[in-house]
């Protein structure tokens, strides 16, 4: 089945959506038994996925914090469309990726964790698990095979994002992977950025692949949620210890984002499109230094990104070529369409002045003071978005030549 196909038909089946189109909403804490047998036969399911020698979703369904019938159609969609044996829902994209660290790390493992990764991902790394005796090591995300230098007899998890959060080096994921197995180490990426339309992991090896659906997944900027799709090597271990620590999400938001994976392919494309322009336009202006793009040829990795994915999104980040920070809210302060947040994934365009989490790298601290900005274009026309942009640099330049006149 081709991608765009299965955003439509994944997760549902019959068993979820009886004579409707979409899924039941199906809230509850408690699921109710009417014999002995049947609870039983409940108990015993926890693949947390509808069996498919029942006809009724109930089979699988136990306690709520298991999840509904709602929750197992959208962990069958997860499954179809990131190729997996399981998928577990999180409240958001960070429980699911503490919940899949925690789940495979004890006291006196190593943890190889790539040094362009998502800011919170590292202050868990620096705080619950360097409380836990879990000793962590950053590589730069352009390591590749040489990886294998830095892997110890205690190694157990390498962490991958690719690209990197806001400097979007793209990694080279089939060789990390080839000497993580060489190894009998597990490897994890964060796949927020591809999502699984542009990007599946496990069909490169990779035994567990995390979103944020927070992001493109739900794509609405209404909902939190987390998932991890795991291969059936790592699907038991992730499961019961995402269990055991409690993790489970709202139906509601869980609905919500399965409506969101619906329009996923045509909101991506469109995304990309929209973003290509943009970035180009930046790319050629006098005051942008460099545009950070998958897509672009100066992109670190840009080669694995076009031997790997399928596609780029809304995402990319820019260095001007000087600022200040009153001259970074001269252009910001005053924009038409850009908001500033800390999101991305959704309908409409933001914008971000980056802090310090470059500079606090281990391998390769950026130091650019307040130069990095980060985009998300959104589904607006791009030449308003440009045009918005446009002034905002306006206003930034003349602040940069004021500054230089005093
Ligand atoms: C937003 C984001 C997260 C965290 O997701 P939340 O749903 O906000 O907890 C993790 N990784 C990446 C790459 C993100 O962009």
């Amino acid at each position: 089945m081709k991608k765009d196909t299965a955003l439509i038909t994944a997760g549902r089946d019959k068993k979820y959506t009886g004579s409707a189109v979409n899924p039941k909403l199906s809230r509850a804490s408690t699921i109710v038994f009417d014999t002995v047998a049947e609870m039983a036969q409940a108990g015993f399911n926890k693949n947390y996925q509808f069996d498919s020698s029942s006809q009724s979703s109930q089979a699988a369904e136990y306690y709520g914090r298991r999840g509904t019938s709602t929750t197992l159609a959208f962990n069958d969609a997860m499954c179809e469309l990131e190729g997996s044996a399981g998928s577990y829902v999180y409240p958001c994209g960070t429980a699911a990726i503490t919940a899949s660290l925690l789940s495979f790390l004890s006291a006196g493992d190593h943890l190889l964790m790539v040094d362009s990764v998502y800011e919170p991902t590292r202050e868990f790394c620096q705080g619950t698990l360097a409380r836990m005796g879990v000793e962590v090591g950053y590589y730069d995300p352009m390591i590749g095979s040489q990886i294998s230098d830095l892997v110890q007899a205690n190694t157990k998890v390498i962490f991958l994002e690719s690209p990197g959060s806001l400097t979007m080096e793209i990694q080279d994921v089939p060789s990390i992977v080839d000497v993580a197995k060489a190894n009998s180490v597990v490897t994890m990426i964060d796949n927020t950025y591809a999502s699984p339309f542009n990007f599946r992991p496990l069909d490169f090896g990779v035994d567990v692949s995390i979103h944020s659906a927070t992001k493109y997944l739900n794509g609405h900027s209404d909902v939190m949620l987390g998932v991890a799709s795991a291969n059936a090597n790592a699907w038991p271990q992730l499961r019961d210890n995402s269990y055991e620590l409690g993790q489970c999400a709202s139906v509601d938001d869980i609905y919500t984002t399965l409506r969101g994976i619906r329009t996923l392919g045509v909101r991506m494309r469109e995304h990309q499109a929209n973003a290509f322009k943009v970035a180009t336009w930046l790319d050629q202006h006098d005051l942008v230094e460099r545009v950070l793009h998958p897509a672009f040829e100066s992109c670190p990795g840009h080669e694995f990104f076009k031997r790997d994915f399928s596609g780029a999104n809304g995402l990319f980040s820019i260095v001007l070529a000087d600022a200040n920070r009153k001259a970074i809210a001269a252009m910001l302060d005053n924009l038409t369409h850009f908001k500033m947040g800390f999101s991305w994934g959704g309908f409409e365009s933001l914008i971000l002045p980056v802090g310090s989490a470059p500079a606090k790298r281990a391998q390769a601290p950026w130091k650019l003071d307040s130069r990095l900005l980060r985009l998300h274009i959104g589904l607006e026309d791009s030449d308003d978005l440009i045009q918005d942009l446009s002034a905002g640099l306006e206003r930034l330049d003349k602040e940069l030549k004021h500054a230089r006149n005093i």
